[in-house]
């Protein structure tokens, strides 16, 4: 039951990236982290942030339309964003599944709206937003990624581990 999870709070859009960053260092192949909040909650920003701490440079801002961006870092990114997907079995029939079980590291917006298929193993990161102040809850399933919530913990700055 220890680092079962994690609170934090941002005030910024930098302090957001910032804290996307140090996930995106700690990320490990295979990774899976799911993005849970309402338009402008700053799934994007963080999203960045871990494309950052992969060390990918080319990061621009995509519009919501696309479903799937792969980036190359130290570990390629998956970023998906289901924000258009209809029903969550699309999921399988756009074969998004390989790149859910693949090695990479996949970063998921809106995957409330895919749940039912999406790794049950998991890091699920709830998003909440008062004027600028947004309200990570961090929520670990499986012994994995309660590992890492238990790094981000000892050291939620950016640069250690
Ligand atoms: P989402 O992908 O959840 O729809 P975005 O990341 O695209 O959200 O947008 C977040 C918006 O909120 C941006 O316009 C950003 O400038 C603004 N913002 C204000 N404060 C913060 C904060 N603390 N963290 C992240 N974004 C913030
Ligand atoms: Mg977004």
């Amino acid at each position: 039951m220890t680092h079962n999870e994690l609170k934090i709070t941002t005030n910024s859009p930098e302090e957001t990236r910032e804290l996307g960053t140090r996930i995106g260092e700690l990320a490990q192949p295979g990774d899976v982290i799911l993005l849970v909040g309402e338009l402008g909650a700053g799934k994007t920003c963080l999203t960045q942030g871990i494309a950052w701490g992969l060390g990918i440079t080319d990061y621009a801002l995509s519009p919501s339309f696309v479903i799937m961006r792969e980036l190359y870092g130290r570990l390629p990114l998956y970023h998906l964003d289901l924000y258009r997907l209809e029903n969550p079995e699309e999921i399988i029939d756009l074969g998004l599944d390989d790149y859910l079980y693949g090695s990479g590291v996949c970063v998921v917006e809106w995957a409330d709206r895919g749940l039912e298929i999406l790794p049950l193993e998991n890091l699920l990161i709830k998003i909440t937003s008062t004027g600028d102040r947004r309200d990570f809850q961090l929520i670990p399933s499986g012994e994995h990624y309660r590992e890492m919530i238990g790094k981000l913990t000892k050291n939620p700055v950016r640069g250690k581990s």
